[in-house]
């Protein structure tokens, strides 16, 4: 086994023992309906076997052009369109919107759906869009790819994972440099504190994947009861909710709040591209992920080049493009190196994507009617 070879195998040992050893709950109360934990890696990937190569568009593909609904930042939807036309000669439409806005836009056009794949952001929304009929179950070749296939694919092949992100908190250091007392949070309850009042940022749950994922953790951490109360004392201490999930590391960055609850490959971003004075902390007692998602839409009217993609996206070939346009979330096929491997050596939670997904309409209409309402979200 080459070096590479190892430390790719010990990063994935690594990720499944972070999940196996997950902390417990500190609520006893387990989420309302949960359904069973989502099985995890139990053993280490195969990584004896070759990935599955990218193919060459087959002769008989006679679409000419695909419409992607792409959710991660602008940056990567650009890349990843300038790509996949390069490789295949097939032009690539692209509008990024963010989750909650694509799954609505998908649920708005089920009987005419302008988009034939959806392309990133957490997979709570797959899993509530295939509830309601939306996704075009494929069987791709390239599931060989995965490093986890019971967690990273739909049982009906509806979903698939193409990226693995981490949450965590990013802190204005000179906030803290100006406010000597405090530190930068290092659990859910440090965000209660009186130093942090009107001064943490997050997205709204309605809008962002990244900010339902937080109220999803909270609630898996804590229990229903004990989580919806901490999340009206969470949303008192909010400046402002945005409608974007990364957009609060960069608006904390600037100086317009002390904290920002984001995904930790957005506050890399900030910190190595764009230079923020920013610091990353995770919640000790445990944080929760996302599996970045893809599917194609049922009604695609380019399906062989959804097809196409969909194949091309879980390769290493593809993968391994993340941080050449900023975007550090770990892959989820073998074969690729991670760019930043401390970011999934966290204590995560064994976050539960299905009970995440299947309750994910009524979670957040309780959120926007009862908590916090989605006007005036900051762009
Ligand atoms: N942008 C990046 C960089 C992400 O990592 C994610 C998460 O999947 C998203 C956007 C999702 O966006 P939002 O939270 O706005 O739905």
């Amino acid at each position: 086994m080459t070096t590479k070879r190892v430390r790719s195998l010990l990063i994935h040992i690594l990720m499944a023992v972070a999940i196996l050893t997950a902390c417990a709950p500190a609520a006893t109360e387990a989420p309302v309906e949960a359904t069973e934990p989502p099985q995890v890696a139990t053993e280490a990937p195969v990584t004896t076997e070759e990935p599955v190569a990218a193919t060459e568009a087959p002769a008989e593909i006679t679409d000419t052009e695909l419409n992607v609904l792409c959710t991660p930042q602008e940056q990567w939807c650009q890349g990843m369109k300038q790509e996949f036309e390069a490789k295949y000669g097939i032009t690539v439409n692209y509008v990024r919107m963010s989750s909650g806005e694509a799954l609505a836009r998908v649920q708005a056009e089920k009987d005419n759906p302008q988009f034939d794949i959806w392309w990133g952001g957490p997979i709570d929304s797959f899993v509530a869009a295939k509830g309601e009929g939306l996704l075009e179950a494929y069987d791709s070749p390239n599931y060989a790819n995965l490093t986890d296939p019971v967690k990273m694919k739909d049982v009906d092949n509806q979903w698939v994972g193409v990226y693995v992100g981490t949450l965590g908190f990013a802190t204005n250091t000179d906030w803290l440099a100006a406010n000597p007392d405090a530190a930068a949070p290092t659990s859910w309850d440090d965000l209660l504190k009186p130093e942090f009042t009107g001064q943490v940022m997050v997205a709204h749950p309605s809008s962002s994947g990244t900010s339902y994922t937080a109220l999803a953790t909270v609630l898996q951490i804590r229990g229903e009861e004990a989580g919806w109360e901490y999340l009206q004392q969470y949303a008192g201490q909010m400046s402002q909710f945005t409608k974007s999930g990364a957009a609060p590391a960069k608006f904390v960055g600037q100086g317009e709040a002390a904290v920002a609850i984001v995904f930790s490959h957005d506050i890399v971003n900030e910190i190595e591209n764009n230079k923020l004075p920013l610091v990353l902390t995770f919640p000790e007692e445990g944080t929760g992920y996302e599996i970045g998602g893809m599917a194609i839409l049922k009604g695609a009217k380019h399906p062989q080049a959804a097809r196409l993609w969909f194949d091309w996206a879980l390769t290493p070939e593809a993968q391994a493009l993340g941080p050449t346009y900023a975007a550090y979330q770990a892959p989820t096929v073998k074969g690729v190196e991670l760019s930043h491997p401390e970011l999934l050596e966290v204590n995560l939670i064994d976050y539960d994507f299905i009970w995440a997904g299947e309750h994910k309409q009524e979670f957040v209409d309780k959120f926007t009617n009862e908590i916090a309402a989605a006007d005036n979200l900051k762009e």
